[in-house]
């Protein structure tokens, strides 16, 4: 293989034995004119200058890329370059792939957008630019993470959404999935699904892989020279292959993508304590593509647990899991400990509060510094920024004062 690079862009979908589009018959053709009209905007230099002009005035872009001189020096290693996605409009890197599609929604004509979302910060970020296009939303979300996610799904009827909880199945994220491919099927003509990651069917890992670029784009410039190290945190993969991919034909650079560990690698009745899917993952298919899932043995998709909600996810992108298979991106994970820990001494010695999801970035990184000499560096993708875990991160540190003034206030 010559390119990576290229080969993980391919208009088949199929990277070594993942990927792929393993959907109903009435999908396909939705599917192929999704393809298609990615394949010509691609091309089309309108569109990528009006991408760029949403990246640079809309969302803020280029994000900072901010040596974190206070947190090397505690560390004593490598030196420790954090990439600010945080700072992107809606705080996190999702804004990319969603600007992205709302575009390509525009340019087939699409009237209305749908999407599903687990701990609705996909939803958010979709119901944001629906608004910014004059687009129609509704956005499925299981009737269980509606009940945990009230601020996001508030947030997404301000924005003008339509939220349906799904009461199906495990009412969670899969079956919101199912609620939006029926959706789909039925709305071909006028809607277009946001895929929130680089998972699914082909061709959205391409299409969200194409989208997230921008991020290591970015990296290589304000760097100046190549990284020793790239580290980022991998729920359905979107933020590691944005960083990642503009570096796959350096060799020289390494990679580590870091995992949601939970309450560690293992199971607790019978429930995966974790969500670490090339740890205890499977290669099987499904929701449309081939790829590792924390499965059982009938090979149903299983629930995981992590600390950060947007972790929390039994597949992972079909790009990714062939640079595991192949060597090259090594994956690790983070225990929710040693996330939390990573999460204060970023707050305390640089003043950034990262996402949950980033901490896991930000323990890798910190386990990685320490081995490694001084003159080497690492670029850490903070994918987002912490406030949205005001609640879960007040919670688990028990902060009495907080929780007494959440009384007050109901
Ligand atoms: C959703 C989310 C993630 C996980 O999604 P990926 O597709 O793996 O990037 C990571 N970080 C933040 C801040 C998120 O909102």
């Amino acid at each position: 293989m010559n390119s990576l690079k290229k080969y993980l862009l391919n208009s088949d979908g199929h990277f070594g034995k993942f990927g792929g589009r393993y959907v109903p018959e009435l999908l396909i053709p939705i599917m192929e004119e999704l393809q298609k009209a990615f394949l010509q905007a691609k091309k089309d230099s309108s569109f990528k200058k009006d991408l760029l002009n949403l990246y640079h005035n809309y969302s803020g872009r280029p994000t900072p890329l901010y040596f974190c001189e206070n947190l090397t020096r505690k560390i004593g290693g490598a030196k420790i370059y954090l990439k600010n996605e945080g700072l992107n409009h809606t705080g996190a890197h999702k804004i990319n792939h969603c600007l992205g599609q709302a575009l390509l929604a525009k340019r087939m004509g699409k009237k209305r957008l749908i999407a599903e979302t687990g701990a609705g910060q996909h939803g958010l970020a979709t119901a944001t630019v629906a608004a910014k296009f004059g687009l129609k939303c509704r956005v499925y979300m299981g009737a269980r993470d509606v009940e945990r996610q009230r601020p996001n799904v508030f947030w997404m009827e301000q924005l003008g959404a339509e939220v349906i909880p799904v009461k199906e199945g495990g009412q969670i994220l899969r079956d919101a999935i199912n609620a939006a491919l029926r959706d789909l099927i039925s709305n071909p003509e006028d809607t277009h699904y946001l895929l929130g990651t680089v998972c699914g069917p082909h061709p959205y890992p391409v299409i969200n892989t194409y989208f997230q670029k921008i991020v290591g784009e970015e990296v290589k410039k304000q760097l100046g020279a190549l990284p020793d190290y790239l580290v980022a945190c991998v729920g359905g993969g979107s933020n590691a292959m944005g960083l990642f991919y503009n570096f796959l034909d350096d060799k020289k650079v390494q990679m580590l993508a870091v995992e949601a560990g939970g309450k560690g690698i293992k199971k607790e009745k019978g429930k995966f304590t974790h969500a670490a899917r090339f740890q205890a993952g499977e290669v099987g298919v499904v929701e449309g593509f081939k790829s590792y899932f924390l499965q059982n043995s009938e090979g149903q998709i299983e629930e995981t647990f992590s600390i950060s909600a947007g972790l929390d996810y039994s597949g992972v992108g079909p790009q990714l899991a062939y640079l595991h298979d192949i060597g090259r991106v090594e994956f690790t994970y983070a225990v929710d400990d040693e996330v939390m820990a990573a999460y204060k001494l970023l707050a305390k010695t640089e003043g950034i509060f990262a996402a949950l999801e980033s901490a896991h970035a930000v323990a890798g990184a910190i386990k990685l510094a320490k081995n490694l000499p001084k003159n080497k560096t690492i670029v850490m993708n903070c994918s987002g920024r912490g406030d949205k875990d005001l609640f879960i991160v007040t919670k688990k540190l028990g902060d009495e004062n907080f929780a007494n003034f959440l009384k007050k206030q109901a």
